[in-house]
């Protein structure tokens, strides 16, 4: 990436507004390499410049990525005058164009990768690739063999086709919970197809998407930053 304005980087980089990080810059709390830097509109190169803050190095970030362990009654958008949203969950945030890929329903658990990364959440959503995302489903009533059955060869939610294949797992015959895997992201997907095999998904929490496996560690509300290592095998 070329260079950037100081302002810029420093509000992109969580310091404040444009006019905090200008009041920031005239208390002459910023240095570039050591030099103390006053003017917004100077040019810095995030990869070579060293830019600190009262002493303190600010990293420059392109991308953010953080896995979520989103909790019930927040909403998977970026912003929502009534609810908390899954940005809310993330208050070390530092970019402002963060936004969650995909969305779980406000009763859902589990996964959620929050990015700025457009091209990743792109190829992580598109209908095309058929990610596979795993969720725990506990349910209203037992689940009989021959439901299974039918969830795992196509169901008709209301949409053109039925379902694609999908795979129910740790399945005790009779039994009110399991797992289930789909490969795509409708509206509503996992309620709707137990919903037309006459069940009803009282609990559902998403464990994986891709080769993103929800970190157990993380408690309903917590959230972690990715290791390098998880957004690669995500590329
Ligand atoms: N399927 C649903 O029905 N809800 C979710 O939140 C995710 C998948």
């Amino acid at each position: 990436m070329g260079k950037i304005r100081l302002d810029k980087y420093l509000a992109d980089m969580g310091l404040g507004t444009r006019s905090e990080v200008k009041k920031l810059l005239k208390s002459k709390q910023v240095t570039i390499n050591g030099e103390t830097a006053t003017k917004p509109e100077l040019k810095v190169d995030p990869e070579t410049d060293e830019i600190l803050s009262s002493g303190e190095r600010v990293v420059y970030e392109d991308f953010e990525y953080y896995m979520l362990n989103k909790p019930q009654g927040v909403v998977s958008a970026t912003e929502d005058s009534r609810d908390k949203t899954v940005l809310d969950c993330i208050p070390s945030k530092k970019r402002k164009d963060l936004f969650p890929v995909g969305r779980l329903d406000r009763d859902t658990e589990g996964l959620l990768l929050i990015t700025n990364d457009g091209a990743l959440a792109h190829r992580l959503l598109s209908p095309k690739k058929h990610v596979d995302k795993t969720y725990f489903v506990r349910l209203r009533d037992e689940l009989s063999e021959e439901d299974c059955k039918k969830l795992c060869e196509g169901v008709d939610i209301g949409e053109k086709n039925l379902t694609m294949p999908a795979e129910i797992t740790e399945y005790e015959p009779e039994g009110r919970q399991c797992f289930i895997t789909i490969r795509e992201g409708k509206f509503h997907q996992v309620k709707r197809m137990f919903a037309a095999v006459g069940n009803e998904v009282l609990y559902l929490k998403r464990l994986s998407m891709g080769s993103l496996i929800l970190d157990e560690t993380l408690q309903p509300g917590q959230y972690r930053k990715l290791s390098e290592e998880e957004i690669e095998r995500l590329k």
